[in-house]
């Protein structure tokens, strides 16, 4: 007798349901990726009780005809594919011809399409993997599906579904990456007869991210676009300011289909290296677009894994692209005065021009720990000075900011308010410096500010940090720990300007710092660099910046104690200028108050 069975289609299709249907959302995404190659612009996503009940989905694409309704529950059914080369250049979300098959399987449904032009639709419906009923009917163009009882047939599948909240969840989030995926196509969907959410289908990324992000992340979001041979993007990156507590809000499109990508997800992150404290994440909504036979879709029957036949092109163009995004967001923008504007200002104030340059900035920031040393002449009170913040000022907070940072637009902004306009009010709390600056007032964390100007700088200064000899070497006695690490990281120490020398059997006798850190901080500052070396961020490029960190954090004026006017409105001016927005872990270093706001507050406006 023989021990080998062939399975029987329906068995076989139930068995593959497991991989095609895991739970109702996953049965949301197929049938409305199906609308989605069918060409609609409108589709409607229902559901009650988590999708276990009834899930609905009515699109106005092109529908079937009779024929096509009949055969479209057979396994492997597809319009989509016709031969092997087909397999190389996927175009469409479906090719496999699975889904409807897995789907009728395990639940009992009806379909209802008729295709464009036709005069009468076709009604058919499913239990089982049976078709049991099929007639000509009335109904308007382009198809509806209905599921319901999904699993019916499957108790063991079905007693794994989870609560109707957390299904519901799952059917909500699915029915979101597609519209999220198709700005162009509008697309309403209902939880138990409520409105979930409606796109409006007018193709543009940043109505979707509205519609379905929420306003709040929405106007934290950057624009991003990167047109290249190979690989194209566009999309959005949230501001530094507006990270996450988790990876939820990454969004990644390939070729209009959501992916899951741990490639694409690096890429997106190293390029927030040093905006972003450790344990926040960057929000993004990233649509890729490269040649169908760059990527291979078939690589999982949900299709959401693929592979990228070159994956360093594809890491690159993202990180370099979010990387450049972000560097325009932190960078002052280049302004020109207008002619009128330049009369007014040359002549009094010298060094009016001086002061927005990088080289200035450079200039300033180089002593700042020792100021009375800068040979800057006391100045007066500093009052020209230019409103570079224009560009946010301008933006009108209700809405997002999505035009991509326009240059053009800013100068004119700015030329219609040259006016002088910031000035250091003076220090609260020895903690923030309050600046005036045109109808605002600005707060501003010194030590915050101060720990960017000086990251950067030393970030600039490539390999080798700048050291400064020490008259007098400083004795410090390392754990056995860390002097091992001492020892085992001696090149880098020294590229940071530490240099170390053993004394006797268990101390160091540190010889040069990093021109940045008083004397006295010394021991505690090769401490906290062996601490970030031991928390195995050991190569050597991370490593490095978070030394810096250390460097920038040490060599920072600190809050609680009082400093210098001179050095205050130093940093005043780099924040007021735009140079430094966020701190080298992403916290921002100033709050505005607008004197709208203040008025308010005060209630001498309503
Ligand atoms: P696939 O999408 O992989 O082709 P499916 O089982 O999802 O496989 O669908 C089978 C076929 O049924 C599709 O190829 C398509 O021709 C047809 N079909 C499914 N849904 C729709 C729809 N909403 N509008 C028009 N045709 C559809
Ligand atoms: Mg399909």
């Amino acid at each position: 007798m023989t021990k080998i069975n062939i399975l029987s289609p329906l068995l076989a299709d139930m068995i593959a349901a497991g991989e095609v249907v895991e739970r109702p959302a996953s049965v949301i995404k197929e049938l409305v990726e199906n609308s989605f190659d069918a060409g609609a612009g409108k589709v409607t996503v229902e559901f009650k009780n988590g999708g276990a009940t009834y899930i609905r989905v009515t699109d106005n694409g092109c529908g079937m005809s009779p024929e096509d309704a009949g055969i479209a529950f057979t396994r492997h059914a597809t319009s989509k594919l016709h031969d092997e080369k087909g397999l190389e250049a996927i175009g469409t979300m479906g090719f496999r011809g699975e889904a409807l098959a897995a789907i009728a399987a395990v639940s009992r449904i009806e379909l209802k399409t008729r295709e464009k032009g036709a005069e009468v639709g076709t009604c058919v419906t499913v239990q089982a993997g049976d078709i049991t009923d099929m007639s000509p009917c009335g109904c308007p163009e382009g198809t509806t599906i209905t599921i319901r009882d999904i699993f019916f047939n499957t108790p063991a599948r079905l007693k794994f579904l989870k609560s109707d909240r957390s299904e519901s969840g799952a059917c909500i989030a699915a029915a979101l990456r597609c519209a999220l995926g198709r700005p162009e196509v509008s697309l309403r969907c209902l939880r138990d007869g409520q409105e979930e959410f409606f796109t409006p289908g007018d193709g543009r990324g940043d109505s979707a991210v509205y519609s379905l992000l929420g306003r709040d992340i929405a106007n934290g979001m950057l624009p991003i676009s990167c047109d290249g041979e190979d690989v194209s993007l566009t999309g959005f990156v949230s501001s530094p300011a507006k990270s996450r507590g988790n990876r939820s809000m990454q969004y990644f499109f390939c070729n209009g289909r959501y992916i899951k990508s741990a490639l694409l997800q690096s890429a997106v992150e190293q390029a927030y290296k040093n905006t972003l404290l450790v344990g926040r994440f960057p929000a993004c909504v990233i649509y890729l677009t490269l040649k169908t036979s760059a990527v291979d879709v078939n690589v999982h029957p949900a299709k959401t894994e693929v592979k990228f036949s070159d994956e360093k092109k594809v890491f690159d163009s993202v990180y370099q692209t979010v990387r450049a995004c972000l560097e325009a967001e932190q960078k002052p923008l280049e302004i020109k005065l207008s002619q009128s504007t330049q009369r007014v200002v040359a002549e009094p104030k010298q060094d009016f021009f001086k002061s927005m340059s990088a080289e200035t900035y450079r200039e300033t920031t180089l002593k700042s720990t020792s100021p009375l040393s800068n040979t800057a002449p006391a100045q007066p009170q500093r009052e020209a000075f230019f409103d570079t913040r224009a560009r946010s000022v301008k933006t009108p907070v209700s809405q997002p900011r999505f035009s991509p940072v326009n240059v053009e637009k800013t100068v004119e902004t700015v030329e219609k308010i040259a006016t002088p306009t910031y000035r250091v009010v003076g220090e609260a709390l020895n903690t923030y410096i309050l600046v005036e600056q045109g109808e605002e007032l600005i707060l501003i964390d010194k030590h915050a500010a101060h720990e960017r100007m000086i990251f950067d700088r030393l970030k600039a200064q490539g390999r080798q940090i700048m050291s400064q000899a020490l008259l007098e070497p400083v004795i410090t006695k390392p754990s056995s720990d860390d002097a091992e690490l001492i020892e085992k990281n001696a090149e880098l120490l020294s590229q940071l300007g530490f240099e170390l020398e053993a004394y006797g059997a268990s101390a160091y006798a540190v010889r040069a710092l990093p021109d940045d850190i008083d004397a006295f901080e010394a021991g505690a500052a090769v401490e906290e660099i062996c601490d970030k070396l031991k928390k195995g961020r050991l190569n050597p490029d991370s490593a490095r910046d978070e030394a810096l960190h250390t460097v920038a954090c040490k060599a920072a004026i600190k809050a609680g104690r009082r400093h210098d006017m001179r050095e205050l409105e130093r940093i005043a001016e780099s924040v007021c200028s735009g140079q430094v927005k966020y701190c080298p872990h992403g916290r921002p270093v100033a709050v505005h108050l607008t004197k709208n706001e203040l008025d308010k507050f005060f209630s001498r406006i309503v």
